[in-house]
């Protein structure tokens, strides 16, 4: 069982050039941690920014021919009609 104490007299009892780190250790370790860190958070806010994201619409677009009205429609349909003017369009590509 470890006494309160026990873990002062331990530190107590090495030497003091073992507690104290090179300059050139403490610098890579300072960094090496600190981009650790921002990666970590770079992999967070990715996946939580993906998790928000919208899925992709499987919905084909169309551009009417006469009034240039742009909308969308269900993926099953070849042409569709304008809800501005009633003329039947064909699809767009990108
Ligand atoms: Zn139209």
């Amino acid at each position: 069982m470890a006494r309160p104490g026990a873990g002062a007299r331990v530190q107590d009892a090495t030497p003091l050039n073992a507690l104290v780190m090179a300059p050139d250790t403490l610098i890579i370790a300072y960094t090496v941690s600190l981009l650790a860190a921002f990666s970590g958070l770079g992999l967070y806010s990715h996946f939580l920014r993906r998790r928000f994201e919208p899925t992709p619409t499987e919905d084909r677009i169309f551009r009417c021919s006469t009034c240039a009205f742009v909308y969308t429609d269900d993926a099953d349909v070849d042409r569709s009609r304008c809800p501005q003017c009633g003329t039947v369009n064909e699809s767009i590509q990108f």
